[in-house]
């Protein structure tokens, strides 16, 4: 780890921090520490330095704005990869963009809607980057990454530059990423000209409107903790069950959305990881419905 350091350093690869908590990474505000957190400066310094990390099987994980994130209070032997710098946003031809995995969504959205393109309001109100997006195949409003990406370049776990344009195997909050090792590191979106009348921008406030409606936008939260099962809504599960404002500690169920969990001052990571089991196992117990988490879970084997 300190030869990578050092490596970062001598060859201005990037900007390394020793120690990070993840308490300063993830929206959720839970979790222990990264030995390194490594930001690249550009894409090609990114892929000599990931090269070192895979010929020397340093550990590694990739972060976005941990916004679908749920950490372990453990120490994580592991260089935190996080891409904020590689932000770069190109427009090609014909509703065409290319957006290096550190773009913001909500930014590439907005500037998308803008230019008078259908389709990227989903992209406007989700508060993650690129990279998450794509590996999370995240969505809104009945749209989602998997309708515009035709093309995804990732460093494969030797540190290759693989560039996939097929067998993307998205499906609901899926995709083939979290399947393999790999850092994404762009992508590639088709979205089609807005038809005359639709005003894409303003499709952007409505639904960011319906958001602050509804979600619990001012406190510690990562987004929808489980994903809808066929046919019904998570939140009217854990509704009937009774767990609207229930808590375990400090991590608690939101009053304003069930299918919200939040970190009400100092949760710890024993304490969300509770309240996720209760609802659980009380959702198989009385609806014998299997409740899958949508969030991403980092801990300790
Ligand atoms: C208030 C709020 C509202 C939300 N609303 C929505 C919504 O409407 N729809 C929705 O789908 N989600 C929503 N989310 C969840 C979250 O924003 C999305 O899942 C988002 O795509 C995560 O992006 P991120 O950059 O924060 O990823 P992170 O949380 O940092 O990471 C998520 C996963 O992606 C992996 N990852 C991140 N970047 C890369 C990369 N470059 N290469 C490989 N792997 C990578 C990480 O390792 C991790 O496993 C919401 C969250 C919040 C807090």
């Amino acid at each position: 780890m300190k030869d990578f350091i050092e490596f970062v350093n001598e060859h201005e690869l990037g900007k390394i921090r020793e120690n990070v908590s993840f308490k300063q990474l993830t929206s959720l505000k839970i979790g222990g520490t990264a030995r390194c957190l490594y930001e690249p400066n550009s894409l090609d310094n990114l892929m000599i330095a990931y090269k070192y990390l895979k010929n020397r099987q340093i550990p590694t994980y990739a972060i976005g704005n941990g916004t679908n994130l749920l950490v372990s209070d453990d120490r994580f032997d592991l260089v935190l990869i996080k891409l904020t710098k590689c932000n770069g946003f190109k427009p090609l031809s014909e509703g065409r963009f290319m957006m290096e995995a550190g773009c913001q969504s909500g930014t590439v959205g907005r500037i998308i809607a803008k230019l008078g393109y259908s389709g990227s309001a989903f992209m406007g109100v989700i508060p993650g980057t690129v990279g998450g997006l794509i590996y999370m195949n995240s969505g809104a409003y009945k749209k989602e990454v998997a309708d515009f990406l035709y093309q995804c370049d990732y460093l494969d776990a030797k540190g290759d530059l693989v560039s996939l344009t097929e067998g993307f195997n998205f499906g609901y909050r899926e995709s083939i990423f979290q399947s393999i090792d790999c850092l994404i590191i762009r992508g590639f979106f088709k979205f089609p000209l807005a038809p005359k009348g639709e005003e894409p921008y303003q499709t952007i406030n409505r639904y960011l409107e319906l958001k602050l409606n509804t979600q619990p936008l001012n406190e510690r939260n990562a987004g929808s903790v489980f994903r809808n099962p066929p046919h019904i809504h998570a939140w009217e599960i854990i509704d009937a069950l009774g767990y609207r404002g229930f808590s375990v500690g400090d991590a608690g169920v939101s009053m304003k959305h069930a299918n919200f969990l939040v970190n009400k001052g100092n949760a710890t990571f024993e304490e969300m990881a509770k309240l996720v089991e209760l609802i659980q196992t009380d959702a198989k117990k009385y609806y014998n419905i299997d409740l899958k988490c949508e969030w991403k879970i980092l801990k300790k084997l």
